[in-house]
């Protein structure tokens, strides 16, 4: 073998070491906290969303959908020119379309933990805000349930996205979710950048049939929201994307710190969002745990709370079908690659964050 092959392999295997040395913890996430997370990521950060500023809806987009038929088509392509060819040898092709693969895959990896993959390791929000994460007793939870269904409700008396004539901005609602984030936090979050990097999709169809309501690029730096998703649930979307953008990668973490930055906006759907969706998880682990419990409390949903709710359910089960298991499979699978045991469940551990922050409530500050 040639050394430019030698030199491939090498870069294709290499895929292994990288998976072993990110994700086996031998880099501390203190380490990956000083050095990456608030060292070099934002500079990336910051890079990334100056480059791609320009268009006001996701590149990401574009690049994830159409980058992996075009690389498919010209596999074919070439496939069939080799079959066509007389001294066509389709098994070293084949072996070297492999390699290439595991080139780009390799490649591709190395690059995302890079622009952003290392922050899955920083050290946990739970850590960086002094909270204490542990076993709760069932009625701690049924306070934590019965006190954000009562806010809830009378949020959702402020404010009505289904009237008719409301229209929701979707560039204003970004601009205030960001200098949320900046009130909250203003070293930290001081450079987060402009609205124009909270992005509305090409294809909210695609998406939905994707089950996918919002997604951030790493590669782009895009915080990505599916805007055809029902009004109520936007802003919570945005501000969950956005705190990936903030570099809280973990699922868990990038819904608590999207909660804890929502619930001090002066504008009620921004709140009522936030809230809404801490009831949608809370109450997804309470119905676990006790089910009268759930129901008793399910009672006390007013019914614009519960009008939301069936419009939610509405719009995805419209969507419901092989493709949003498949993405859903994707997205379990990727989180597990990236350390996060509990897959796609992991979006309901801010349930836990929200009980531990009951016991010692975080106000505007930085993380300690
Ligand atoms: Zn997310």
């Amino acid at each position: 073998m040639k050394f430019f092959s030698n030199k491939k392999l090498l870069i294709a295997i290499s895929i292994i070491p990288q998976l072993i040395l990110f994700n086996s913890g031998i880099l501390s996430p203190k380490f990956i906290e000083s050095s990456y997370s608030t060292g070099f990521y934002p500079y990336i950060s910051r890079l990334l969303r100056w480059l791609f500023h320009w268009s006001d809806k996701s590149i990401g987009e574009k690049i994830a959908l159409y980058v992996p038929f075009i690389i498919a088509g010209l596999c074919i392509y070439k496939f069939v020119k080799q079959l066509k060819s007389k001294d066509r040898n389709v098994k070293q092709y084949l072996l070297k379309l492999l390699l290439n693969l595991g080139v780009g895959l390799s490649t591709l990896y190395m690059i995302f933990m890079l622009v952003w993959g290392f922050n899955y390791h920083r050290v946990s929000i739970d850590q960086q805000f002094g909270l204490r994460k542990a076993p709760r007793p069932t009625s701690e939870l049924i306070v934590l349930c019965d006190t954000l269904i009562e806010r809830c409700n009378t949020l959702r008396e402020q404010v009505n996205p289904y009237e008719p004539g409301y229209e929701f901005d979707y560039g204003q609602v970004a601009t205030e979710i960001l200098a949320l984030y900046q009130q909250f936090d203003s070293t930290r979050y001081s450079n987060l950048g402009s609205p124009k990097c909270v992005k509305e999709v090409h294809h909210p169809y695609v998406m939905a049939t994707l089950s996918i309501g919002g997604i951030y690029f790493p590669f782009t730096g895009e915080a990505n929201v599916n805007q055809a998703a029902p009004t109520h649930e936007l802003p919570f979307t945005m501000a969950h994307e956005i705190g990936h953008q903030a570099g809280y990668a973990r699922e868990d973490e990038a819904n608590f710190i999207a909660f804890l930055v929502c619930r001090n906006s002066q504008n009620p759907l921004i709140q009522y969002s936030a809230y809404r969706a801490a009831v949608k998880y809370s109450m997804g682990m309470l119905i676990e745990y006790d089910e009268d419990a759930f129901h008793y409390l399910r009672e006390k949903y007013s019914s614009k709370l519960n009008d939301d709710v069936y419009r939610s359910l509405g719009y995805w089960q419209q969507y419901d079908g092989p493709m949003a298991d498949y993405s859903s499979d994707i997205n379990d699978l990727y989180l597990k690659v990236n350390s996060q045991d509990e897959g796609v469940d992991s979006y309901g551990l801010i349930v836990d964050l929200l009980l531990a922050e009951r016991e010692r409530p975080i106000t505007n500050t930085s993380p300690k």
